[in-house]
């Protein structure tokens, strides 16, 4: 079995930043990535929003960039799929399908993949009109008219940040009314830009090759239409990928990990870092900033164990679910559950 100092599992922005800094940090570093290195910054065609970019930088681009970055400092990449993972030793142990490995830390950056509508014309479109991000491409809808789909706090929020570009929104909901906090809806419904197709699903996407028209039943008369559109935002929900790792970490209802400032869980030696803990913006930078804290607070982790010092576990109540109390989250109750319904 081969022993590192730290283990990252994931190698989104936020994994890859980890690498950086832990291998810069001289810490022995794997990183093991179940696909290809760059996360969703794979499937970002033109991002516009991360600095250093003036003119934007494509997502494959800024993969190969992070990628060979973190081989430059000496960090080694491992395609493999997880099998097994043990993280409650002072030994974490995890199998997988390119051999056993363990480490002093582990930093878990899995991410959380956008719930996609599963209809025809999505695939093919995405990129070209179809979007699960409105703070990513709204901004290339200036002038557009675009269709929202979903009903919680996430789509309500967005149609109205979305007015910011384009001239017309319409919001296609399943339902006869919104799963969204009263003050959202009411911010919604009183917005000339926006209006709401109730009671109604997207069946298909069409476009040649950019979106420009989407099928739309009907759910109460079974009546099916043309919606002219310039793009549609697909926003139903995030999963995260944590089921593997069970309930070794304490997650929220959502299955997202909970950690304090410092992307520490509640096990020692187990940080977090991405989309795939709880938090309220989930962005290329904001990815980067946690794995940069994440692999500092695995050295100075792996310092203190080396020191001979103990590492007490993070009580339950300073993870980040109880520091930020009431503040709505963006993946909140009402997003989650409308999109099981979608
Ligand atoms: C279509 C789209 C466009 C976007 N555009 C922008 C943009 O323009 N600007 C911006 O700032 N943000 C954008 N975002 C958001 C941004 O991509 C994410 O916030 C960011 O990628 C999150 O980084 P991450 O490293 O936490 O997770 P991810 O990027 O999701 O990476 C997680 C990685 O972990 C791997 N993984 C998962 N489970 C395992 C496992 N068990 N074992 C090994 N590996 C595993 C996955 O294969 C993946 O490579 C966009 C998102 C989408 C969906």
């Amino acid at each position: 079995m081969t022993n590192y100092d730290t283990i990252i599992v994931g190698g989104g922005p936020a994994g890859l930043t980890a690498a950086i800094y832990s291998a810069r940090a001289r810490l022995n570093t794997l990183l093991i990535e179940k696909t290809y290195p760059g996360g969703l910054m794979m499937i970002s065609e033109h991002i516009e929003n991360y600095p250093g970019f003036p003119s934007g930088v494509s997502g494959p681009e800024l993969c190969v960039a992070m990628k060979d970055q973190v081989e430059k400092f000496g960090a080694k990449i491992e395609m493999a799929e997880i099998s097994s993972i043990d993280l409650t030793g002072t030994n974490k142990l995890i199998s997988t399908t390119a051999g056993d490995f363990s480490a002093k830390t582990v930093i878990l950056a899995m991410g959380a993949k956008p719930r996609r509508l599963g209809v025809p014309g999505e695939k093919e479109c995405q990129g070209r009109g179809v979007s699960y991000c409105a703070t990513c491409d709204g901004p290339f809808f200036k002038g557009k008219k675009i269709a929202v789909v979903g009903g919680g706090d996430t789509a309500v929020e967005d149609s109205c940040y979305l007015t910011k570009f384009a001239d017309d929104v319409t919001i296609i909901h399943r339902r006869d009314k919104f799963r969204a906090a009263k003050m959202l809806q009411e911010r919604v419904l009183a917005n000339p830009r926006i209006q709401v197709l109730w009671d109604s699903v997207v069946e298909e996407i069409h476009g040649n090759p950019d979106v420009d028209r989407l099928i739309v039943r009907n759910l109460m008369t079974g009546s099916r239409s043309e919606l002219k559109v310039d793009g549609v935002f697909v926003l139903i929900g995030q999963e995260p990928d944590t089921e593997f790792i069970g309930s070794q970490v304490i997650l929220d209802d959502f299955g997202y990990i909970l950690t304090d400032t410092e992307m520490r869980t509640n096990i020692p030696g187990v940080f977090a870092a991405g989309d795939v803990r709880q938090k309220t913006f989930r962005q290329i930078v904001t990815a980067c900033a946690d794995g940069a804290i994440a692999a500092n607070s695995a050295e100075k982790y792996v310092e203190a164990v080396e020191a001979g010092e103990l590492v007490a576990a993070v009580p339950e109540t300073g993870l980040i679910q109880d520091i930020i109390g009431e503040i709505p989250s963006p993946i909140s109750d009402s997003t989650i559950l409308d999109a099981t319904k979608e």
